[in-house]
């Protein structure tokens, strides 16, 4: 590559001020090597991102939970001074279909509790072909309304319809789910920016925001150009630490480029619409039809599939909340609506379940799209399609030399969570350090 270098120049260039991105940086720093981070963003933070809702209050548009199995995050909450509090009110959770409300933890322990024998029956070291995910739950019930229920939770879960995702692929995230307890455990006390913030800045360089990577290429000297808009970066090694779906729009050097296109081209975006609205108090605990006496804290709507309502109500907190997730095709359709169009239909569908004029008082509101988002794909992560590589996410991990892979999606615990994304840039640093 000819093309002067009129940027920075660094012994490393991360790509993507997530939280694997910072991360990374982070690593490499401890490790005495210059390093700067530059990202397309105005902010760093990714796919966590703290927000205000249209009255004021604190959101968080993207991250939120975590547990206490979740040991880098849990040090980095406290290293930023945040507390942890319960993630949301205690309370059972239910299905909601045609017939109104039924206990759903049943079901959902009986999906959780054969994902393990699902891994060593039919995951990727099985030896036996890849399914859908839909196909892989049928083995689990054939009750119908179990299966819609499952269906339901996991795609919201997966942010995309099961019928369409790798079996083998999401068999694999679910193994490395490393922890018995639920991931929602936690919430912090305060905002997830200033965790953010705690990591960008530490470093000794301060990250670069609206600076977008198109390109790396290999210099005649044996490192890397990295190319934006305003100019070519220099470094001795590179860390993608990006999602997939934006690996994908960056051109990368060959031959790698054409080894990993079928690795990256594996995976589809999802889609989340979140959203959450604050009332004075917790009208949906105990709804007309539900008839135990343990409250509610979760929903698991059978329609539309993807939509799962939860209490996140923080301990201490005057008002209660209720947060909407919507993922997959409904969430696909909700973007491209306004935002005033889908408040009603947030409070609308509130009112259709709760009944009374309570939903269609909140006291604030906030909704974060997470639809083809240009620099982080879209849902909580990506996943491999079915008929795509089963074993994209080894793939990336797998690259060897001075330029990595990093992102949550290929977390070797915990893939698809903070805690991941955390452990990916830890973990692409260290093969990093080995390279150089
Ligand atoms: C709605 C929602 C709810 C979630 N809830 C939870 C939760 O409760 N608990 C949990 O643990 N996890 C949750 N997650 C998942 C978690 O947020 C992610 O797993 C994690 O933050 C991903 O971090 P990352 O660094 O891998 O990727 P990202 O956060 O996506 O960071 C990638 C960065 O790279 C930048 N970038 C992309 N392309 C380029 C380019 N070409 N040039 C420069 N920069 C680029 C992006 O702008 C971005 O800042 C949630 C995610 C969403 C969307």
């Amino acid at each position: 590559m000819g093309l002067e270098c009129d940027g920075v120049t660094a012994d490393v260039i991360v790509v993507g001020a997530g939280l694997a991105g910072l991360s990374a940086a982070r690593e490499l720093e401890a490790a005495g090597l210059s390093c700067q981070v530059l990202e397309a963003q105005e902010t760093p933070g990714g796919r966590v991102r703290s927000s205000v809702g249209e009255n004021g209050r604190p959101m968080e548009d993207g991250a939120q939970f975590l547990n206490r199995d979740m040991s880098a995050l849990v040090e980095l909450v406290h290293e930023a001074g945040l507390e942890l509090v319960a993630g949301g009110a205690e309370g059972e959770t239910a299905g909601l279909g045609s017939r109104g409300f039924f206990e759903a933890d049943t079901w959902l322990n009986e999906l959780s509790d054969a994902w393990p024998g699902l891994v060593s029956s039919a995951g990727l070291r099985s030896g036996r072909p890849d399914r859908t995910v839909t196909e892989l739950i049928r083995k689990v019930t054939g009750d119908p309304n179990g299966l819609a229920l499952m269906q339901s939770s996991l795609c919201e879960l997966l942010c995309h319809a099961p019928s369409e995702l790798s079996a083998q692929a999401v068999l694999e995230i679910f193994a490395r789910y490393d922890s018995q307890r639920e991931d929602g455990e936690y919430q912090v006390a305060g905002s997830l920016d200033t965790l953010v913030a705690c990591l960008a800045e530490g470093l000794s360089r301060a990250p670069r925001y609206d600076t977008a990577v198109t390109r790396v290429a290999e210099d005649e000297k044996g490192g890397f150009g990295v190319i934006t808009p305003g100019g070519v970066h220099r470094a001795a090694g590179v860390i993608l630490a990006v999602p997939p779906l934006a690996a994908r729009e960056i051109e990368l050097p060959q031959p790698l480029a054409d080894e990993l296109r079928p690795a990256l081209e594996s995976f589809v975006p999802g889609a989340m619409v979140k959203t959450t609205l604050v009332y004075r108090r917790a009208f949906w605990r105990q709804p007309s039809g539900w008839g135990r006496q343990a409250p509610l804290s979760e929903i698991v709507c059978l329609e539309p599939v993807g939509t799962t309502l939860m209490d996140t109500t923080k301990p201490g907190e005057e008002s209660a909340r209720l947060t909407l997730f919507t993922g997959g095709q409904r969430a696909r359709d909700l973007a491209l609506a306004g935002r005033a169009e889908r408040r009603a239909y947030a409070i609308e569908m509130l009112a259709g379940i709760f009944g009374g004029d309570e939903a269609g008082q909140p006291l604030d509101f906030a909704d974060a799209v997470w639809v083809q988002h240009p620099w982080c794909g879209g849902g909580y992560n990506a996943h491999v399609r079915f008929g795509g590589l089963p074993d994209a996410v080894e793939r990336l991990r797998q690259v060897e030399g001075e330029l990595q892979f990093a992102c949550s999606e290929i977390a070797e615990r915990f893939p698809g969570y903070m805690e991941g994304a955390l452990g990916a840039g830890k973990s692409a640093a260290a093969r990093l350090i080995r390279a150089l």
